[in-house]
């Protein structure tokens, strides 16, 4: 099992100078391959692949006028190489499903960057000792340890954010899962948008809306940054003010889905959920599109992630049920399918034409996901299998918040 510990670094002025070089060169190395690839399949009709760019790579590090790529940790850049072709296949795959393709982006120097440094095997490059971390080219960076990381150091990857903040992201590898005590209980969970979850037990919780209620702040400061004059020094404290804006509401989302996530892992063994939306709602356009903003906004992909993981942490089992089972229209108590509820999303309650039973929608659709769950025992998909073949550390593996 891996695992990912996160921590705020407080790095030097020479190391932030360093991170930054970093950074630079790891971009230059995205960007510039990204190009390549872009013109070897215009001018070519070629796909350019992973191999081809890193011996590119090690030939441009020679060549003339391009000695400072070297000033940067050389893992880094196949890593940044790696993450490049990654979000090829990626690009490939969502074109082969029909999903909205989402061409790979150039990065920009504002965004949040970052870059990854992989472990030597039997070599201290990277290790925690005290309140600080070491880490390739840096040296010991001041660091808020608040969690000792277990098991075996894979990589460390150092992020800035675009307030400008550091922070690095430990990937560790070899965990021994923590039992949570069995409590014998099992709940089907019913996902939404006013109500991010209600469960089969008629538990509800509320979206907090973190967004909407910080969102008038935002357009603030958002407008005050259009404002300021290009290249200016007061556009840069405009810039970072909106960046912290965005980075609190974010914090506060994450935040409450890591509360909502352990309780659920602590109470139930067995937590049945329905597998993400139908890709046709995720991919269409116009109210589609708008329902996907929303679905993003409540932040239920990364509610998924969690319980994924968390499920796989403290070995409970999470049973993935259909996404085009229907679990709302389905009356609980006598199966009768109700397309008048399906019609209507607006549909609160509902009375059941065939047996007379009186439903709540959400608490009727958690407990046909429940029962779904429990007699296919998760056909869709059980957790605990993630691809062992890439371990590179990248920022797929699931973060312990720090
Ligand atoms: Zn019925």
């Amino acid at each position: 099992m891996e695992k990912r510990y996160n921590f705020r670094i407080y790095p030097n002025a020479a190391q932030e100078a360093l991170i930054e070089k970093s950074l630079g060169c790891c971009r230059f190395v995205y960007n510039r391959y990204l190009a390549k690839r872009i013109e070897a399949y215009e001018k070519e009709h070629r796909l350019m692949g992973l191999n081809e760019c890193g011996r590119d790579l090690t030939r441009l590090k020679r060549a003339e006028g391009y000695e400072w790529l070297s000033e940067a940790d050389s893992n880094a850049l196949l890593v940044a190489l790696k993450e490049l072709d990654r979000a090829y296949k990626a690009f490939f795959r969502r074109v082969k499903s029909g999903g909205a393709p989402g061409f790979p982006k150039f990065r920009s120097k504002r965004a949040k960057s970052s870059y990854t440094s992989r472990k030597q095997i039997n070599r201290q490059n990277i290790e925690i000792e005290g309140g600080a971390i070491k880490l390739p080219k840096l040296g010991f960076v001041r660091c808020r340890v608040s969690r000792r990381p277990e098991g075996r150091i894979l990589s460390a990857t150092v992020m800035r954010t675009s307030s400008g903040k550091y922070f690095v992201s430990v990937c560790c590898a070899d965990l021994r899962p923590t039992s949570l005590p069995k409590t014998g209980k099992a709940k089907g969970l019913h996902l939404g948008l006013a109500y991010i979850l209600v469960d089969s037990e008629g538990e509800r919780v509320e979206n907090p809306r973190h967004f909407e209620k910080s969102e008038k702040k935002i357009a603030r400061l958002a407008r005050a940054l259009s404002r300021k004059s290009k290249d200016g020094k007061n556009r840069e404290k405009a810039r970072i003010k909106l960046a912290r804006a965005h980075e609190r509401v974010a914090n506060q989302r994450s935040d409450f889905l890591n509360k909502l996530t352990t309780k659920l892992v602590k109470e139930c063994d067995v937590i049945c959920v329905r597998d993400a939306l139908p890709r046709s709602r995720r991919s269409a356009r116009g109210r589609g599109a708008r329902f996907a903003k929303l679905v993003s906004e409540a932040g239920l992909g990364g509610l998924m992630q969690r319980l994924r993981y968390k499920c796989e942490w403290y070995e409970k089992e999470l049973i993935l049920v259909d996404p085009l089972f229907p679990s709302a229209r389905t009356c609980e108590r006598c199966g009768f399918e109700n397309d008048e509820v399906g019609k209507k999303s607006a549909l609160r309650e509902w009375d059941c034409p065939s047996c007379g039973a009186r439903h709540e929608r959400g608490v009727n659709a958690a407990r046909n996901v429940l029962k779904e769950g429990l007699r296919t025992g998760g056909t869709a998909g059980r957790v605990g299998t993630r691809d062992a073949s890439d371990s590179s550390g990248a920022s797929r593996t699931p973060a312990e918040s720090a």
